[in-house]
């Protein structure tokens, strides 16, 4: 990728290269480079393991569907408290790895200032102990509710459902896609007052976020955010992809919001880790609603690079806008 401008320079902080869109979208677009970006940079490691985790998780660590035909609280229960495992490893692992035991310092950190304590707009004054409450209880929850709905419809055979494994894998790749598309529009809604206020503030109170920001949010929000599986009411899909678009909501946001923009793996070397892109947003609100995947942001006007220029573009929005 190349760099549309000069980059920020935070007086307190990482700030990556500024970000260019995907190659796809680029004029002229670039559709070969499309395919190496999917594959080096978007694939790899990170949506690669939300499969590979999806697909473990889907058949070793749930019920067969045929428990589900007539759903009770006791199967949402399971799916809870299999989603609160799941969690507490993954995502209290990064937790541990990079804010607690520090390993690698604040070496790639957006922020160099460490998580809230204190701080009394956080439940129990913490604001990891905030982030992990409603990640589990309302997050793991909801997302268990969802699952198990899908799983009754696809038990009594009422929706759509795909028989191939290929239909069953290129769907799987399609969820990326279709994610983008409904994150960005709940989520433009989510900045719509009264929802800011009653629900989607709770969320940007993280301005320097951590794994478990990633899905702390008000339990109005998680109805909407998790709702990506009702797409397959209309359109064929499967239970495992029920369980992937699950699985990929509650862990995908754990790396973008770990504070880091890349984890070391070792001496010189590091993985993608932070989602810039998203970053901004908590630090500006009002820029990069979506995902870089698909740019709705570049088309509709609120991108952010991260560079200097597109900095003052903002700022003079803002100006127009008071
Ligand atoms: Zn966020
Ligand atoms: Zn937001």
């Amino acid at each position: 990728m190349t760099a549309t401008g000069s980059r920020m320079q935070r007086t307190k902080g990482y700030d990556p290269e500024p970000m260019d869109v995907p190659p796809l979208f680029q004029s002229p677009p670039r559709p070969l480079s499309m395919v190496r970006w999917l594959l080096t940079k978007y694939m790899w490691p990170q949506s690669a393991a939300w499969i590979a985790l999806a697909v473990l998780v889907h058949h070793v660590f749930t019920p067969s569907l045929e428990r589900f035909a007539s759903l009770g609280f006791d199967d949402v229960g399971l799916l809870w408290l299999r989603n609160t495992v799941m969690m507490v490893l993954i995502i209290g692992g990064q937790h541990w790895w990079l804010h607690i035991r520090r390993s690698q310092g604040t070496e790639f950190k957006y922020e160099s200032r460490w998580l809230a304590r204190n701080r009394t707009s956080f439940l129990f004054d913490n604001q990891t102990r905030d982030n992990v409450f409603y990640t589990l209880v309302s997050g793991g929850g909801i997302a268990a509710l969802y699952e198990a709905i899908m799983f009754r419809l696809y038990a009594n055979e009422s929706i759509p459902q795909l028989s191939s494994l290929w239909a069953i894998g290129a769907m799987t790749f399609a969820v990326f896609w279709i994610e983008a598309v409904h994150f960005y529009l709940n989520h433009r809604l989510l900045h719509v007052d009264p929802l800011y206020r009653w629900a989607h503030a709770l969320h940007h109170r993280n301005v320097n976020t951590g794994p478990w920001s990633g899905i702390a949010m008000h339990p109005l929000e998680h109805v909407l955010y998790f709702s990506l599986p009702f797409v397959f009411l209309l359109v064929p899909g499967s239970p495992f992809i029920a369980t992937f678009c699950l699985v990929y909501l509650m862990i995908s946001p754990s790396p973008s919001h770990s504070g880091f923009d890349r984890f070391k793996v070792g001496e010189g070397a590091s993985l993608h880790g932070g989602d810039y892109f998203h970053n901004l947003h908590h630090r500006y609100f009002e820029v990069n609603y979506g995902m870089l995947l698909l740019p709705l942001d570049k088309w509709f006007g609120s991108f952010h690079d991260g560079s200097i220029e597109a900095h003052e573009q903002m700022k003079a929005r803002r100006r127009a806008a008071d």
